[in-house]
C-alpha cells in the first residue's frame, strides 16, 4: 500500500477524527496517526466518562430525595465504586469502538504509533510511547504502523494533558489527575480539589454527592472563574448547601504526603494559613498542550504560550501544516475541536463560503449539580468592553416545570447590546441548562435581537420558558415574576 496521502491527521481525538471523516467525505485519501486510543481524551478520559460518573451522581441525588416525591425507599443506598467505575469505563470503550467503526465506514487508515513531522509533507511514525488500546469490534483492516509517510496536508490534533504545579506534582496515588480521579479503586472519605474550573468542580460535585467530604481550593475570587460572576455565586450557594467546603482567593502552597493521606497548607488572601488533611487530592489546575516531540521546531511552526498559533481556519505559519483543538489554544473543549476540524478541512478542500471559527460563540458547559452553561460575553466583560448593555434575569423558582421537577434552584441571565438589541451573552445555572444553552447559541449565531426572541414561542411547560422570560425581563416586560 502506498504511504502517500492527501491528508494525515496526528491524533484521533474529537478534533482529529472529525477532520479525518470530513476529509474522506470530500474525497481525500486520509490517515490518522494515533499513539494510544481512538477518540482521544474526550471519549476515553474526559467528556464522556465524567458524564457517566455524574449521571450516577444525579441518580443518587434523586434517590436520596425520593421522599420529596412521595416515594418510600427502604434500606440504605450506598455507592458501589467498582460498579460505578465499570459503567463509566464501559461507556468510554463503547465510544472508542465507535470511532473505529466510523474510520472503517469512511475508509480512513489508522497508523498506530508516535508521529513526528520531519519536514513539510513528511511524517515519521515511531514506536508509541503509550500503551496502545486497540478498539474492539470493527476496525479498519488496513491499520498501519511505524514508517515514513507523506501527505499534501498535515493537521496536528495532539490535544493536551494535565498541567502540574511545581512541588505539587500528581503522583497518581495520593495526588490525582483526572486519570486517577476517573477510576478510583475505593472511595476516599475526604478529598481536596485544587482548582474550580470545569474539571475540578465536576469531580468535586461527583464525589460530594457520593458522600465524600470535599474541600475545593480556588485562587480566584469565584468558583468556575470563566463564568459570569452572578452565576458562579449562585452555583456556589448550592454547593455550600450540599456541604462542599469552598475556599476562594486561597492557594495550595505546599502538600505533605502521609502514608495514606495528604496535608495541604492553604494560604488565604487575608494572610491566614489553614492546614487541611484529606485522603486524596485532585490537581485540577488546567491542561497544557501536547506540542513537544512532534517536530514543530524542525519545520518552524510558531507557538505562543504553549499553544500552536493558527488563524481562524487552523492554518499555521508553515504552508501545508495546520492545527486544531486543544493543541491550538483555548477554549479547551471538544465541540471547539470538532468545529475547527470541519472548518480546517473544508478550507483545505476549497469548499466555498467556509466561515472562520468565531470564538465568541463557543458555548461552555459544566455538568456539576447544579449545571452551568454559557455563551458570549459575561456582564463584567461586556462592561469592560465599554458596551452599553441591558441585562435580564429569570429564576427557576417562578417556572412551573422546574417546580414540578423539584428543580426550582436556577437562574437565567441574558445580556443585550442596548443600541442594537443584539444578544451578546447568555448565562445559566440549574437543571439541564447544558441542553438549553443551545437555543441561545443558535440565536447568537443568527445575530438575533430581543425582538426575534420575544416573538419566538417557547413550549409550556418547559424550563426553556425561563429563557424567554429572561429576555422579557431585560426589556421590562417580564410576565411571571
Ligand atoms: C476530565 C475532563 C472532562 C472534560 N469534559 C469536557 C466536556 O464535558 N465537554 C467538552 O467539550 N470538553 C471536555 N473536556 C475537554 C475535551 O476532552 C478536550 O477539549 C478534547 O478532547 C480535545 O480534543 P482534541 O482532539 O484536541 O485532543 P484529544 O482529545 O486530547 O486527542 C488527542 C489525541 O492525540 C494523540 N496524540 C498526541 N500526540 C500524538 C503523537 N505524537 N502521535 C500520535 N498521536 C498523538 C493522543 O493519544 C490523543 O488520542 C474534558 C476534559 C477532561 C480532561
Amino acid at each position: 500500500m502506498s504511504n502517500a496521502y492527501d491528508l494525515i491527521v496526528i491524533g484521533s481525538g474529537p478534533g482529529g477524527y472529525i477532520a479525518a471523516i470530513r476529509a474522506s467525505q470530500l474525497g481525500m485519501k486520509v490517515a490518522v496517526v494515533e499513539r494510544e486510543h481512538l477518540a482521544g481524551i474526550c471519549s476515553n478520559w474526559g467528556c464522556i466518562p465524567t458524564k457517566a460518573l455524574l449521571r450516577t451522581a444525579d441518580v443518587m441525588h434523586t434517590a436520596t430525595h425520593a421522599k420529596d416525591y412521595g416515594l418510600v425507599l427502604e434500606g440504605a443506598m450506598k455507592p458501589d465504586i467498582k460498579a460505578i467505575v465499570a459503567r463509566s469505563r464501559g461507556i468510554a470503550a463503547r465510544m472508542n469502538n465507535g470511532v473505529g467503526f466510523l474510520f472503517k465506514k469512511n475508509k480512513v487508515d489508522i497508523i498506530w504509533g508516535e508521529a513526528k513531522i520531519t519536514k513539510p509533507g513528511e511524517i515519521v511514525v515511531g514506536k508509541s510511547t503509550k500503551p496502545v488500546v486497540q478498539p474492539q469490534g470493527p476496525v479498519p483492516k488496513n491499520t498501519l504502523g511505524e514508517g515514513t509517510y507523506t501527505a499534501k496536508h498535515i493537521i496536528i490534533a495532539t490535544g493536551a494533558r494535565p498541567r502540574a504545579l511545581p512541588g505539587i506534582e500528581p503522583d497518581g496515588k495520593l495526588i490525582w489527575t483526572y486519570f486517577e480521579a476517573m477510576k478510583p479503586e475505593e472511595m476516599p472519605k475526604s478529598l481536596l480539589v485544587m482548582g474550580s474550573g470545569a474539571i475540578g468542580i465536576e469531580f468535586a460535585s461527583f464525589y460530594r454527592t457520593m458522600g465524600v467530604d470535599v474541600t475545593v481550593v480556588e485562587i480566584m475570587k469565584q468558583v468556575m472563574p470563566v463564568e459570569d460572576e452572578e452565576i458562579s455565586a449562585f452555583a456556589k450557594k448550592q454547593f455550600d448547601k450540599q456541604g462542599m467546603k469552598i475556599l476562594l482567593e486561597a492557594k495550595v502552597a505546599k502538600v505533605e504526603k502521609g502514608a495514606n493521606s495528604i496535608t495541604a497548607t492553604i494560604e488565604k488572601k487575608d494572610g491566614s494559613v489553614e492546614k487541611i488533611t484529606a485522603d486524596r487530592m485532585i490537581s485540577a489546575v488546567g491542561v497544557q498542550a501536547n506540542i513537544e516531540g512532534i517536530g514543530l521546531e524542525a519545520v518552524g511552526v510558531k507557538t505562543d504560550r504553549g499553544f500552536i498559533v493558527i488563524d481562524g481556519y487552523g492554518k499555521t505559519n508553515v504552508p501545508g501544516i495546520y492545527a486544531i483543538g486543544d493543541v491550538a489554544g483555548p477554549p479547551m473543549l471538544a465541540h471547539k475541536a470538532e468545529h475547527e476540524a470541519v472548518v480546517c478541512v473544508e478550507k483545505i478542500a476549497g469548499v466555498p463560503n467556509v466561515h472562520a471559527t468565531d470564538k465568541n460563540k463557543i458555548p461552555g458547559c459544566t455538568y456539576c449539580n447544579p449545571q452551568v452553561a454559557s455563551v458570549g460575553l459575561t456582564e463584567a466583560k461586556a462592561k469592560a468592553e465599554g458596551r452599553d448593555i441591558r441585562v435580564g434575569r429569570f429564576s427557576f423558582a417562578a417556572n412551573g416545570k422546574a417546580v414540578a421537577l423539584g428543580e426550582d434552584q436556577g437562574l437565567v441571565k441574558t445580556i443585550f447590546d442596548k443600541k442594537t438589541g443584539e444578544l451578546i451573552g447568555a448565562h445559566m445555572v440549574g437543571a439541564e441548562v447544558t441542553e438549553l444553552i443551545q437555543g441561545f447559541v443558535v440565536a447568537m449565531n443568527l445575530e438575533t435581537t430581543e425582538e426575534d426572541l420575544m416573538h419566538t414561542i417557547f413550549p409550556h411547560p418547559t424550563i426553556s420558558e425561563t429563557m424567554k422570560e429572561s429576555v422579557l425581563d431585560a426589556y421590562g416586560k417580564v410576565l411571571n415574576a
